[in-house]
């Protein structure tokens, strides 16, 4: 097939030579002549704008200043050399610093010569200073109407080192523009384009990156964005379509006596309604005939393990086998201890599998998968190995599924001829925007609803001056019969220091709680049979005062728990605090998280503590750390290179990725496959980003 225009490779572009196409490639990812295209500017400035030099507040916002040079000098060390230029306007005057290419520069430069001066001005020493500026003597002519908003692009050393600065790379794009060849095919329909009154889509090209007015420029970004989030909408939408056509499940049409059994003789507390209306939507996907992919959302605590026993015991009644799969041992371990109590006296079969579990014991429980008398096997990655056979396997269940990869989830689908119906829990909400976009080919259920008589817990912030408090408020706690938790950060570049912090915690401790009150201490580095004693003797309430790092964040249970001291707090991401917080308030007493941090606090740390004392809301709390940090940043989101958007941003543009969405469904529910000849663009488009992304994360 003939390359197309955007498909011609990079180095064919007049000013792109192999050096700098090599460049280009590694720096960016930049490849072809559509990849440039789409590498858009991260912020444009107006150039009709001018500051004054005394205007000058702050760092990193690329200004305009016009002023004049008044005094030109090299400083420095022959190794370590800058050229400074003093430039002043009527309000005062600034240093343009050069570290790099400084003779050139210097023989460029001319005094007394008045410049338009571009560049992000940067505190040193108490004095603003503008590195390596751009310069342009003014021109006599007005600026053209079309020129005044100029993009800027980011660049790194090395392309800087290449001539290709922001400016570099946007003649380059020029350059691209310019070619009589330019052609940027559509790539929507006109029945979607034209209600929402967007850019085609070369114009849109053309605008985002030499905007001919700032209406254009709004026009062409909100039809990039569209564009974007409706094809990762539409692809999401044909795949679970083709999910739910192709892929037969086990039907599990009974409801027998190990549901039944379990329900009315064994279940000691009335579900809550947000319980059974997910039970009742996962029952209508085991019954459907095909696959189930759901995933189970709900806040700490609100019952979500419940839940997937119940489904688990739809699973056994339909002649299945099924599985439970966590991220840590401890948590398996836990599973495994509640589960197999709860189920006591059933005639049900649990078996643990864990990187622990001895050889011998191994194959005994390998064996009973294979012949059907292992009902149900929880573990950690264990399970995942390709030894674990099942004679058949008709649920997998994972738990937390953020700390497991994808490649791992489709593992366990080919445990069984016919793929087991899959339940992935999490119990880090996931903000609804983001939950479209990660799993959108995901079906969606949420507990939203905590069971009934929990009180919810009390959060304060302290100073660590101010820590005598606590200490008493934990003696009080204690005499009460309560068990405490203390949580030290602990972070990998700084794991001694970190080490020793916990250690000089759990020394204090010791010495301010002395018997019979017991303190513990519980770490990542400590083995695990040791670990799993502290553990255990703290379930067993036989330590009081648990410190730890977070080895304890995930699932564990310990209902007398009532207090969560987390020191450090502002070292501690939103979702993190939050799990932690989870750890208590699961019994009936009131409990209480209390956050420790030093006076000195930045902004984000101060929102973060802020937050957590406001709301309990693991929802709002998600939302709130979506908002701070970007998709970017949350756990599981990096590697599902998803979220690597270009222009949209899914916090921000929440209404046109409601829009897409609903118009990607509704045209996939009209057109599953988009055979309909209307659609024929919009299917070639899907085939090209498939080309493009065939390592996407998603299941399917
Ligand atoms: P999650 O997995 O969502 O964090 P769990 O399933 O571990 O929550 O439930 C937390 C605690 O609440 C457990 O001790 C569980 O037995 C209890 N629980 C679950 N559902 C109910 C309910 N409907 N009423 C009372 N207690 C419940
Ligand atoms: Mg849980």
């Amino acid at each position: 097939m003939a390359v197309t225009f955007l498909e011609t490779p990079v180095e064919y572009l007049k000013g792109v030579g192999p050096a700098r196409a090599g460049m280009l490639k590694k720096e960016l990812q930049i490849f072809t002549f559509g990849d440039l295209l789409t590498f858009f500017p991260f912020r444009y400035v107006d150039r009709s704008k001018f500051y004054r030099i005394s205007e000058i507040k702050d760092e990193n916002a690329f200004i305009q200043i016009k002023a004049q040079i008044a005094h030109i000098q090299i400083v420095g060390s022959p190794r370590n050399q800058r050229l400074i230029a003093t430039v002043s306007d009527d309000s005062g005057e600034i240093d343009l610093v050069w570290f790099h290419g400084i003779k050139w520069i210097e023989e460029k430069l001319i005094p007394l010569q008045e410049y338009i001066i571009f560049g992000k001005p940067a505190l040193f020493n108490g004095r603003f200073n503008i590195p390596h500026p751009d310069l342009e003597v003014p021109s006599i002519e007005p600026l053209p109407l079309n020129e005044t908003i100029r993009p800027v692009y980011s660049s790194t050393e090395k392309l800087k080192s290449k001539g290709l600065d922001f400016k570099g790379i946007g003649k380059l794009i020029k350059t691209l523009m310019l070619n009589d060849r330019f052609h940027v095919p559509e790539n929507l329909t006109t029945e979607i384009m034209k209600p929402l009154h967007l850019l085609s889509r070369q114009e849109a090209f053309v605008n985002i990156h030499f905007p001919q007015s700032p209406e254009l420029l709004s026009k062409a970004q909100a039809r990039l964005k569209f564009e974007e989030l409706f094809f990762i909408q539409l692809r999401l939408a044909r795949q679970r379509a083709g999910r739910l056509q192709k892929q037969t499940g086990l039907p599990f049409l009974k409801v027998g006596d190990y549901v039944n059994g379990f329900y009315h003789h064994h279940l000691s507390f009335e579900l809550t309604r947000a319980q059974k209306r997910v039970i009742k939507e996962i029952r209508a996907d085991l019954g459907s005939g095909n696959q189930m992919n759901r995933l189970l959302q709900g806040d700490v605590g609100s019952g979500k393990t419940l839940v997937a026993l119940m489904t688990m015991l739809i699973a056994l009644d339909n002649g299945c086998q099924c599985c439970l799969m966590a991220p840590t041992e401890i948590l398996a371990n836990q599973h495994y201890q509640t589960i197999s109590q709860m189920l006591a006296g059933m005639d049900i079969n649990v078996q643990l599998l864990t990187g622990s579990t001895k050889t011998t014991r191994r194959t005994v429980i390998r064996e009973g998968l294979l012949d059907g008398t292992v009902n149900l096997l929880i573990g950690t990655h264990a399970l995942l190995e390709e030894n674990v056979r099942f004679k058949k396997l008709g649920l997998v269940v994972i738990d937390e599924q953020h700390r497991f990869g994808v490649a791992q989830r489709a593992k366990l689908w080919k445990k069984n001829v016919i793929p087991p119906h899959v339940l992935v829990m999490t119990a880090t909400p996931i903000p609804r925007t983001l939950a479209m976009t990660l799993y959108g080919d995901l079906d969606n259920s949420v507990i939203d609803e905590m069971p009934p008589g929990r009180k919810s817990v009390v959060t304060r912030h302290i100073y660590e001056s101010d820590r005598y408090k606590i200490f008493s408020f934990i003696r009080g706690k204690i005499r009460e019969g309560r068990q405490i938790y203390i949580v030290y950060p602990l972070i990998q570049e700084s794991e001694s220091l970190d080490l020793q912090n916990l250690e000089d915690g759990y020394q204090t401790f010791l010495s301010e709680f002395p018997p019979p009150c017991v303190v513990g201490m519980l770490h990542g580095q400590m083995k695990q049979p040791e670990k799993d004693a502290v553990m255990r003797r703290f379930v067993e309430n036989r330590i009081h005062i648990l410190v730890s790092t977070t080895v304890i964040e995930v699932g564990v249970d310990v209902s007398n728990a009532s207090v969560m001291v987390i020191e450090n707090a502002d070292r501690f991401g939103l979702s993190q605090l939050h799990q932690l917080r989870g750890r208590v308030g699961r019994g009936g007493n009131q409990s209480y998280c209390i956050l420790v941090s030093g006076h000195a606090l930045s902004a984000e740390a101060r929102k973060r503590i802020t937050t957590m004392v406001r709301t309990t809301d693991g929802f709002e709390i998600a939302e709130t750390d979506l908002q701070i940090r970007g998709p970017g940043d949350l756990m599981g989101t990096q590697q599902s290179g998803i979220l690597n958007l270009r222009i949209a941003d899914i916090v921000r543009d929440e209404k046109i990725l409601h829009y897409a969405r609903n118009l990607a469904s509704d045209i996939i529910r009209d057109d599953p496959a988009l055979t309909q000849e209307k659609n024929d663009i919009l299917a070639r488009h899907l085939r090209h980003i498939d080309q493009q992304s065939q390592n996407w994360g998603l299941i399917s």
